[in-house]
């Protein structure tokens, strides 16, 4: 499947599975189920996973735009999708091991679902401080901690989880496992979704004595840190990414609006007053959009991608939460309606300044870049 196509198809699967708004704040675990099932019979969980291995092999390029897309009809659901896509993509790379082989087929045909799972009640920016422990059994690894705040947390079968393997050590410590959901030892927690993202099915674990075994170690300690800031670049695009479409489809619904309601005899798009808060987000979402394909071209090139991937983030997601606002003002009353988007969108800007590198972190990596970068 082209790009083209899988554009194609991902409007046809929004036109079927995102229409009703009141469906996008049930949390039933079936419902969000169903969903990526639909998402992975149009082809949208195998995106970067090689033809071969029974993915699409498209770029970076190609899933960040395909996350604009969704994102424009339902941020929670994109990030369902790309979590569970991304856990197909990861092992994917890393298919010598048999454990990969046991999980790919049923990510790529959405009869399981993925998650990443880093943070915990007690560790979030600080991803060094984790402290779910992972110590050698003989034939593996017993698992004990708790992870929150886990988009699939609440459906997923199958869990990256990072643990650390020796604790008050930090980062060289941490190691990365497989962990399978219908294992003993997993249990989930009861946490709610934030409604705003209820589809992103977000949720929390425990680990009690669960044990992994060796093969299932699939980044040891010492490595398990770096990769996981590595992909991280990628995750600050695609989250830019979202905002852009969010901000996309809210402007597309204003412009709309403007040209039916009447004030003062006249079109709302008929005030200049009025017009000007669409032209500046028009703006604005046109540089967020040259950054995120400025920083997914240097992605599929396989450049160091850090420091752009952080502004990016950082300008899209403050670019959002500043004309989302303005939009949904632009359609008075209206625009708190469940029946627009505008409110839950605007929500979503608040979930996407936190994940993956919040405001802050990615501030001070920029700031600890400005050496290097300004000297270019
Ligand atoms: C809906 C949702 C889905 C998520 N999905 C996932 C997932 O799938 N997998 C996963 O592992 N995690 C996930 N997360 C967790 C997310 O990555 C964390 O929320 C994020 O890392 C921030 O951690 P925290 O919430 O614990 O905030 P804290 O780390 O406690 O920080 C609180 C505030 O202080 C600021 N702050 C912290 N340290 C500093 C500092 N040194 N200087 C200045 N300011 C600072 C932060 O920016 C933040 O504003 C998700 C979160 C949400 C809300």
């Amino acid at each position: 499947m082209n790009e083209e196509q899988l554009t194609a198809r991902t409007r046809e699967f929004i036109g079927l599975h995102v229409v009703q708004s009141a469906d996008l704040l049930r949390t039933e675990p079936a419902l969000g189920r169903q969903r990526l099932q639909a998402a992975a019979c149009a082809g949208l969980t195998g995106i970067q996973v090689p033809e071969k291995l029974g993915g699409s092999g498209l770029s970076f390029r190609c899933k960040a735009n395909i996350a604009t897309i969704l994102a424009g009809a339902d941020f929670g659901l994109a990030m369902s999708w790309i979590n569970t896509h991304n856990v197909a993509a990861d092992l994917a790379r890393w298919l010598d091991q048999p454990i990969a082989n046991t999980w790919l087929p049923g990510l790529l045909s959405g009869q399981m679902i993925g998650c990443t799972a880093l943070t915990e009640p007690l560790a979030g920016s600080d991803f060094s401080a984790i402290r779910t422990v992972a110590t050698r059994v003989p034939g593996g690894w017993r698992l004990d901690g708790e992870k929150s705040w886990i988009i699939n947390g609440k459906i997923a079968d199958v869990m990256l989880v990072y643990a650390q393997t020796q604790p008050g050590q930090g980062a060289p410590g941490i190691a990365c496992f497989v962990v399978d959901a219908r294992r003993a030892g997993f249990e989930r927690d009861s946490q709610s979704s934030p409604s705003s993202v209820a589809s992103s099915f977000t949720g929390g674990f425990h680990l009690k004595a669960y044990i992994a075994h060796e093969a299932e170690l699939i980044h040891p300690p010492g490595t398990a840190f770096s990769r996981a800031l590595a992909s991280i670049n990628g995750a600050r695009v695609y989250v830019a990414a979202m905002c852009c479409g969010m901000v996309a489809e809210s402007l597309r619904i204003a412009n709309e609006y403007g040209q039916s309601r009447l004030t003062f005899g006249k079109s709302l798009a008929s005030h200049q007053g009025w017009r000007w808060s669409l032209a500046d987000a028009a703006i604005d979402l046109h540089a967020a959009q040259l950054m995120v394909a400025q920083a997914s071209a240097q992605i599929d090139a396989g450049k160091d991608a850090q420091d752009l991937a952080a502004k990016t983030k950082v300008f899209a997601t403050r670019m959002a939460q500043r004309h989302i606002a303005a939009l949904m003002h632009a359609l008075g009353a209206q625009g708190l309606r469940d029946t627009y988007p505008l409110m839950r969108h605007l929500q979503a800007t608040q979930v996407a300044t936190l994940t993956d590198g919040s405001t802050e972190m990615l501030l001070e990596r920029i700031s600890k870049n400005l050496n290097k970068t300004l000297g270019q």
